[in-house]
């Protein structure tokens, strides 16, 4: 070694790590909500949704002005609480009238309930690769995935980031195909002006615990299409129920189900939407100052920004490029992880490696078991192959295997300097590898 500057030691190695106090967690709860709830329980009204025709088909007060609000926050024609989001996506598979058979465009990059919920009309998802800046699905990868029965494409917004929705739209029209967003990750998002969720035919939103804003367990169906906002709400409540008062002709999907939402969570949902411009912003604002500094590092390149597109900083992605690292990523994150406090919570981790497995690895689709035993819905099609092998989408598996980190730092109520820390600490370990096989050629020129 010929440097004047000693490296420190690695915490790894028994080193000083850079910080010990651990990373402050977030208090999603605070006075309002409780004052909320108490109000619910005093009311003794826990839900007021009636299955069959009635003045309470909607839900009870809580319910209504939750969806009102948040309609009206983020300019939506229609928005339809649900349970959950999971149950949410089926809502919306089934609003656009997915049947057995009919493929479904999505990313294979995702939580395992975006192309589950296809299977549970029959649909069959089909995989399309996700771009390696944005780690979103495009129109490019998109396009090559349509075949003549092909009827929607279910967009995700990963990691908060608007996908790339205008080409999108245009390829969907092209082709006549339904467009539904799963925009979990993304709420209060807007792409070139316009708020994710709705830019499609439907999409929505989770309020289940580990999002933005959450009720314990929920979810947010929003859309600008009245007969779809009316499907949505048939399906959340009994539908079969419904049709024959309301005179609906077209049954197709209208078996209904109980996805419906309680009067405590929407008491809980309706505060908890006053925080969330706030949690956008200051998640945007750690993650402007995060990217600033990763700057400086060469083997680590933040997630590129779709033009016109915001981002939520779900979780913040960045790529880890090995070579030039001169370790594995593996490694990089173990040593990592060292020079900072123990993780006692998911929201505690200061780095994590390659999310998902993309979806068609599980043994779902590798079998092609789904409903019943004998290849229903693949087997639909006879002659066409619906191929699960790896490779299918290389960028995703790349990501997942070599590529993706992710933090969960940035967010409220961590600051600035929390964020410092995990800089430092990438940086010590980064500068504590010797440049692997510099020629003498390099080295003269230094
Ligand atoms: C969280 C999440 C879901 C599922 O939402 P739940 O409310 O937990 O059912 C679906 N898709 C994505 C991308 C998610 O992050």
């Amino acid at each position: 070694m010929t440097t004047d500057t000693p490296t420190p030691r690695l915490a790894i190695d028994g080193g000083t790590p850079v910080r010990q106090a651990p990373f402050a967690l977030r208090r999603t709860m605070g006075e309002a909500e409780k004052q909320a709830v108490c109000a619910v329980m005093d009311s003794d009204k826990l839900s007021e949704f009636f299955g069959s025709p009635g003045p309470r088909w909607l839900g009870g007060p809580q319910v209504q002005a939750f969806e009102q609000k948040w309609a009206w926050q983020y300019g939506f024609g229609h928005a339809i609480s649900v349970n959950s989001w999971t149950t949410g996506l089926q809502t919306a598979v089934g609003a656009v009238g997915i049947g057995p058979g009919d493929e479904v465009i999505v990313s294979p990059y995702t939580m395992s309930a975006s192309a589950t919920a296809v299977l549970f009309y029959g649909g069959i998802p089909v995989f399309a690769d996700i771009d390696p800046d944005t780690f979103n699905i495009s129109a490019e990868t998109i396009r090559a995935r349509i075949t003549p029965r092909t009827k929607a494409i279910l967009v995700v917004h990963i990691f908060g980031q608007a996908a790339d929705m205008d080409p999108i739209m245009a390829l969907a029209r092209a082709h006549g195909l339904k467009v539904i967003e799963d925009a979990a990750q993304a709420p209060g998002v807007h792409y070139k002006g316009r708020p994710v969720g709705a830019i499609g035919d439907v999409g929505g939103f989770s309020l289940n615990y580990h999002k933005h804003i959450h009720c314990g367990e929920g979810g947010m169906l929003v859309t600008n299409d009245p007969a779809i906002a009316l499907r949505c709400r048939l399906i959340r409540n009994h539908a079969e129920n419904f049709t024959e008062a309301m005179e609906i002709a077209d049954l197709g999907n209208l078996i209904g189900s109980n996805y419906r939402l309680t009067e405590l969570q929407a008491a809980i949902g309706i505060v908890q939407l006053d925080r969330l411009p706030g949690y956008l912003a200051h998640r945007q604002r750690l993650a402007a100052h995060l990217s600033a500094r990763l700057a400086t590092l060469p083997s680590i390149t933040p997630v590129a920004s779709q033009p016109g597109a915001e981002h939520a900083y779900y979780v913040y992605p960045m790529r880890f490029d090995a070579r030039r690292a001169g370790m594995d990523r593996a490694s990089f994150v173990r040593a990592v992880a060292a020079e900072l406090p123990a993780a006692g919570h998911v929201e505690q981790t200061p780095l994590t490696e390659g999310y998902v497995r993309p979806l068609y690895l599980a043994p779902l689709y590798q079998r092609q078991i789904a409903l019943g035993r004998d290849g229903f819905p693949w087997n639909l099609h006879p002659g066409v192959v619906y191929d699960h092998r790896p490779g299918l989408c290389p960028v995703a598996e790349r990501m997942r295997n070599e590529e993706l980190l992710l933090t969960s730092l940035v967010r409220e109520p961590l600051t600035e300097s929390d964020l410092d820390d995990l800089v430092a600490a990438m940086r010590k370990v980064l500068s504590s590898v010797r440049p692997a096989t510099t020629s003498p050629h390099t080295a003269d020129a230094d």
